[in-house]
């Protein structure tokens, strides 16, 4: 169904990621057929371009980030003709008369900040005094929104000065993607798992996001950041939150919104010996972390796990185990509820059944299995044996899941179309860094040094024994 006619700027329209996830999204979403024929869009940034030479280079984007058979150069040319560039100075005066002018009436206008985030409020603040932004506009702000507190406050409120809230969009990829979506389908959806979704229950959850990339050419960025503020603070907390949460009372923006802020809310302050920080070594496969960010002597973290409690009724008692890092042995990100043991077996100590696991698997091969328990086949008495109930979505669900949409897909359309349940609120956001501010500061001011791990591994020593340590262990990386 196509969405409304829309200008979307994109403020930082040649950057790394307007050329990698933003325009290439857009262009799915075009050969899907869902963007109207009057849609446009702007690209904007510093860089002196015409609507020839920026087109070239959306062109370029296209050809290396979108699968080739949806690449039909007539297509292409389609798109580009709603491409426009737009030479523009976020600190400066240069360019904003001629986007004044550019303007429409009658369209949705949504404004994309695609740059660093020193530069968010000068934009707000120029898009409000330029008379460019209605109260209708949108503004879509990408991480990182903040890197404490203070200075997420900061933000909030210079982007209050100028925007309502039902028109800022906070992107966190991690919510635009399928199978994040699903894991609220299958809990709401479902009557089998909501009534077993507790302390009562469930013995643990594991949450790992696995990169086996080093920092790459952000080492600057992420030097000063690191494992909690980039991947903990925002992703995985997101996707705690999606997890712990109450039901909503529907399945609208700040219903669920609202419900996720009460899980930050009830976090416990995480006790030092319930955290483990790495940075990878280096090996054939590329130099070690000291050297990517090129700092002989920086503390911060290429892997992060931590033992986390929330006080409610719900998960009183049921720890969240979160580990993430760079440079492990494989890209693996995954959700895994373990369930308690049965409390009685009654097929003797030899066949006690091991537990129930539900895991949601965001990649690769995005999908749900569950671990159960069944009868050994053959004649040799009741011998158990675990299998998986697995259920891809690319088997599943066939052609419809072949082509899963990308999350900026997903995200972008949905600023379109006005709504806001898949981006964080400034309150959850606030929130988020509450919690992490402190456990941030103890170990700065402990000069807490993190362990190496090997790269390729998954992750130090050490974050396997944050588990054994409760009688648990880690899913493997794999
Ligand atoms: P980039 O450095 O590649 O691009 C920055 C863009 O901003 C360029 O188009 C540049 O021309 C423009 N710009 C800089 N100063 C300007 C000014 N004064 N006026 C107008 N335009 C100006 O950065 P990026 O990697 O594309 O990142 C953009 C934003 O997205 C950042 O906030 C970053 O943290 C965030 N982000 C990036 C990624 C990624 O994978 N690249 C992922 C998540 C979030």
């Amino acid at each position: 169904i196509p969405v409304d006619p829309f200008d979307l700027i994109i403020f930082g329209g040649t950057g790394d990621l307007a050329r990698r996830k933003i325009l290439p999204a857009l262009y799915r979403r075009f050969w899907a057929g869902q963007m109207p024929p009057e849609a446009r869009i702007i690209g904007a940034a510093r860089a002196a371009h015409d609507d020839a030479e920026y087109r070239a280079m959306i062109r370029a984007a296209i050809g290396e980030f979108v699968a080739p058979e949806k690449q039909e150069p007539a297509t292409v040319d389609a798109f580009l003709e709603r491409v426009r560039y737009l030479t523009l100075d976020a600190r400066g005066d240069d360019g904003w008369d001629a986007l004044c002018g550019m303007m429409r009436n009658g369209v949705v206008q949504a404004f994309y900040f695609s740059v660093g985030p020193g530069l968010f409020g000068d934009l707000a603040e120029r898009l409000h005094r330029h008379g460019i932004a209605d109260a209708e506009s949108r503004i879509v702000v990408e991480k990182p929104f903040g890197h404490d507190l203070q200075s997420a406050r900061a933000l909030n409120a210079t982007l209050a000065q100028h925007f309502d809230e039902h028109q800022i969009y906070r992107i966190d990829h991690y919510l635009g993607k399928e199978t994040v979506q699903n894991l609220m389908a299958v809990r709401f959806g479902n009557m089998l798992f909501e009534p077993l979704w507790n302390a009562r229950n469930v013995d643990h959850i594991q949450i790992t996001v696995a990169e086996t990339v080093g920092v790459g050419g952000r080492g600057d960025y992420y030097d000063r950041s690191g494992a909690m503020r980039d991947m903990v603070q925002n992703h995985m907390m997101q996707l705690l939150c999606l997890i712990a949460m109450e039901p909503p009372y529907a399945f609208e923006s700040d219903a669920v919104r609202d419900e996720k802020l009460k899980v930050i809310r009830a976090l416990d302050p995480v006790a030092p010996g319930d955290i483990v920080r790495g940075q990878y070594g280096g090996d054939s496969g590329g130099p070690g972390y000291l050297e990517d960010v090129e700092n002989p002597d920086s503390l911060t973290e290429s892997f992060i796990a931590l033992k986390v409690h929330i006080s409610n009724w719900r998960w009183k008692g049921t720890p969240f185990y979160l580990r993430t890092g760079k440079r492990m042995r494989a890209r693996t990100s995954e959700i895994a509820i373990v369930f308690k043991d049965p409390p009685h077996s009654i097929f003797g100590v030899q066949e006690r059944q091991k537990a129930n696991v539900l895991v949601i698997r965001l990649q690769p091969n995005e999908g749900i299995n569950l671990r159960v328990t069944i009868k050994e086949p053959g004649p040799g008495g009741m011998r158990l044996v675990e299998v998986p109930l697995d259920m891809s979505f690319k088997e599943a669900l066939g052609p419809e899941a072949e082509d899963i949409p990308d999350a900026y897909e997903r995200l972008i359309m949905d600023v379109i179309r006005g709504n806001q349940t898949l981006f964080m609120r400034g309150d959850e956001v606030e929130a988020a860094w509450a919690w992490t501010d402190p456990i941030i500061a103890d170990w700065e001011e402990r000069g807490d040094r993190p362990r190496l791990y090997e790269a390729g591994s998954s992750g130090p020593e050490d974050a396997l024994m944050l588990m054994h340590k409760d009688g648990r262990r880690w899913r493997e990386v794999k």
